[in-house]
């Protein structure tokens, strides 16, 4: 998608903080992160949100969560990590290409659930 920001990440267009890449999964680091680890695994196909989840493309998804324990463990995030979607408006999403925050290396404070 060429007006997506996170497509100009993948693209290297707009430059990152790259953590991990394979041939499905882009990750890299949140640019105003709210803990000491905060990373965003997105897919690299344009997703825009869980909502826009299909059988067709759920491998992209599925791909994101394979890779977040690698980068957990890489990230030496031992002791858990919180993994969070926000899926659209109302929920504060405010990059429309599905990525997953994946947070730890603190003790997290409040959940919603
Ligand atoms: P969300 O609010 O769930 O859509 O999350 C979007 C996230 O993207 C926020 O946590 C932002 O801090 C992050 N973000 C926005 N622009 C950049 C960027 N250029 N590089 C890294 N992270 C970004
Ligand atoms: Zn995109």
């Amino acid at each position: 998608m060429t007006d997506c920001l996170f497509c100009k990440i993948i693209a290297g267009e707009i430059p990152s903080a790259k953590v991990y890449e394979d041939d499905k999964v882009f990750a890299f680091r949140d640019i105003n992160p709210q803990a000491p680890t905060h990373i965003l695994v997105v897919p690299k196909n344009h997703i825009a949100s869980a909502n826009d989840i299909t059988e067709s493309n759920a491998d992209a998804a599925a791909a994101c969560f394979t890779a977040i324990p690698k980068i957990a463990a890489a990230e030496g995030l031992t002791e858990g990590y919180r993994v969070i979607n926000n899926c659209g408006a109302a929920a504060g999403q405010t990059v429309m290409h599905l990525h997953f925050h994946l947070i730890g290396g603190c003790t997290l404070g409040e959940k919603i659930v």
